[in-house]
């Protein structure tokens, strides 16, 4: 097999790899999306609910958690919610604010996936599926990349491969394995932005109640929200619960004000 040559490679098609290859390819740069799944974009699809709560209209970088918050600011003055709200309406993609400034689509999270697909087809980048690699080098001016349907070598490689969550979605590790091999430090990983599960006895006390949502003020390490929490049949989920996961380490209590 001849080896195949691209000013970018990305890995991982979902939602940070689509508008990376988008932008790449706008930008003029032969581009080669590539994912190891069958279809590109899959937690695209499950997020909101199944209709993609696809941005915040309030959003500010006070809402992201991070060791270098000034990258947030100049990361969201360069791309504001606006941006993005306008391409998806250049798309005529129907939607709808359910709570303050959280727009989601009318119809299906798969609007926002199609959109990006078209995107990146109009930049001219190209999207390979169920493409693994096996090495990835450095070479002079850029690195090179075994994988199952031959070689490849670019001048800019991007990993964009996502989390640990949900292996069934495509998630691996891939990630941290490349950054180790290239001498990147890896802070240590945590859940954030997640449902909590609850021990067996406190999960069964709650059981009559799943399914049941109310506004709660839940506290945790100095931080909290007042948001709804929803009782589900595995622990506490709803906005509330997912806010304050990100705050919480293992072994902290949570209080939960109900009143
Ligand atoms: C239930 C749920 C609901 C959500 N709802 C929302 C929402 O409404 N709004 C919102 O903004 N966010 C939501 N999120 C979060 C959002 O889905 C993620 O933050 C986002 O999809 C992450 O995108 P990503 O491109 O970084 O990673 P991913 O979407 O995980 O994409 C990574 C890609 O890399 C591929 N990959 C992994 N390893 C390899 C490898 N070794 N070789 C090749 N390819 C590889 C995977 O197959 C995958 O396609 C939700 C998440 C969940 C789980």
């Amino acid at each position: 097999m001849t080896t195949q040559n691209y000013d970018v490679i990305i890995i991982g098609a979902g939602a940070a790899g689509l508008m990376c290859a988008l932008t790449a390819g706008y930008r003029g740069r032969s581009v080669l999306l590539i994912d190891h799944a069958n279809k590109p974009g899959k937690k695209i699809l499950m997020s909101g609910g199944g209709r993609c709560n696809f941005t915040n209209l309030n959003s500010t970088p006070a809402n992201f958690l991070s060791d270098n918050p000034h990258y947030c600011i100049s990361a969201l003055k360069r791309y504001t919610p606006q941006h993005f709200l306008d391409l998806v309406e250049r798309h005529g993609i129907e939607h709808e604010e359910k709570a303050a400034g959280q727009l989601f689509c009318k119809e299906s999270s798969k609007e926002i996936l199609n959109m990006l697909l078209t995107e990146c087809e109009w930049a001219g980048a190209e999207v390979r599926l169920k493409t693994s690699v096996k090495t990835i080098s450095g070479v002079d001016h850029g690195y090179q990349l075994q994988t199952n349907s031959g070689t490849l070598t670019c001048e800019s490689l991007v990993i964009a491969c996502g989390g640990l969550s949900i292996p069934t979605m495509g998630a691996t590790g891939f990630g941290y394995d490349i950054a180790k091999q290239f001498g990147l430090a890896i802070l240590p990983i945590r859940a954030g932005l997640v449902p909590f599960t609850l021990h067996p006895e406190l999960k069964e006390q709650l059981a009559p109640l799943s399914g049941v949502s109310c506004p709660v003020d839940v506290h945790c390490n100095n931080e909290h929200f007042r948001e709804p929490m929803l009782v589900t049949h595995r622990g506490l989920s709803g906005p509330s619960m997912l806010q304050i996961s990100s705050f919480w380490h293992p072994g902290d209590s949570l209080s939960v004000n109900m009143l």
